[in-house]
């Protein structure tokens, strides 16, 4: 089959490789399509270290499986499914407790394991999710990117009918907008200091959209900080209403630090939560693109083949675009 192999920082390339065979409890899926995302681009660059190449990158597949393992439950060929890509092992502390996203051997197809960035992709049957009948498989890249953000939303537990703000308008940012949107919380106001990433927001989502200055007067009971910014985490903090709270979306370095007043948290009852990828929340989002499919759909702006890969990461890297899939069934 056909694989986009990373070798190295900026080492991409389209290659053969041997066709993967399921694990006796897993199957193989013919690769629909798979999104890059900013996740991504930091594992090309090596900033997640070098000692996962070489690795085939993709980990927002959906696909049609075409064949099972001896074990395999719950799947047959020629499902359409979103696959899932944590692999939690299920015995250590933190998965014993229920964390299995904090799993002490945590792994994930796409990160360290083969990823879907090929024509087939293998995944155990137990991280196969069917596609709703009706779901238009445009959107199905998206269900990946969701679970991420419905943990988030589950994290931040937002009142309905009370107003929220999210700082960051990429397309965690609009994904996380248009999710708090849907479930009843409002008016939900974007900040993004990038005029043309506002201009793609409103049109996307239909939402309000404010600069970095404009924001300082705004405040909610419920605020996202979806960019990964230290200086936007302390705007996002200031823009928290007494006994509000603030989720921690973006993905700072880890170098990063921000100034906090142990005195406001005190004082205005504040939370400070974080979210960290999918935890039981892969289900509900297959559910969710299906019935807010028409408000997701906007967000995939670009489809690329196998080929053009490269072009798909500029562009992604670059805010040009906002969801590319690359779709194996795309030819250059
Ligand atoms: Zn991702
Ligand atoms: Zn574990």
């Amino acid at each position: 089959m056909r694989a986009v192999v990373a070798h190295g920082p900026g080492a991409l390339s389209l290659e053969s490789v041997p066709d993967p065979s399921p694990a006796v409890d897993g199957a193989i899926i013919e690769v629909g399509g798979c999104g890059i995302c900013g996740t991504d681009l930091h594992l090309l660059a090596g900033d997640l270290g070098s000692d996962r190449f070489p690795l085939v990158p993709g980990h927002e597949p959906w696909g049609r499986v075409v064949e099972v393992g001896r074990e395999a439950a719950g799947v047959r060929v020629g499902d359409l499914v979103a696959v899932d890509p944590s692999l939690h092992c299920g015995q250590c502390g933190p998965c014993r407790r229920g964390h299995g996203n904090m799993c002490e051997r945590w792994s994930a197809i796409g990160a360290n394991r083969p990823g879907a960035w090929a024509d087939y992709v293998a995944a155990p049957a137990a991280n196969l999710h069917p596609l709703p009948e009706g779901m238009p498989t445009p959107v199905a890249p998206l269900v990946e990117p969701v679970a991420c953000a419905v943990r988030g939303l589950e994290r931040l537990a937002p009142e309905d009918d009370r107003p929220a703000i999210v700082y960051g308008a990429g397309t965690m940012g609009l994904v996380l907008s248009l999710l708090l949107q849907a479930r009843g919380v409002g008016p939900v106001t974007i900040v993004d200091p990038n005029p043309a990433r506002r201009a793609a927001a409103a049109r996307i989502t239909g939402l309000p959209t404010v600069d970095v200055a404009e924001a300082a007067e705004l405040r909610a009971p419920s605020v996202v900080e979806a960019t990964g910014n230290p200086a936007a985490f302390e705007q996002a903090l200031a823009s928290v209403d007494r006994a509000g709270t603030l989720l921690v979306f973006g993905v700072a370095s880890p170098a990063a630090r921000a100034t906090v007043s142990p005195h406001r948290l005190y004082a205005d009852e504040i939370t400070i939560v974080g979210s960290m990828a999918i935890l039981r929340s892969f289900a509900p989002a297959v559910d969710a693109v299906a019935r807010h499919a028409v408000a997701l759909a906007p967000l995939v702006t670009d489809l690329v083949s196998l080929e053009d890969v490269s072009a798909g990461l500029a562009a992604v890297a670059d805010g040009s675009a906002v969801k590319v899939v690359v779709s194996p069934g795309v030819r250059a």
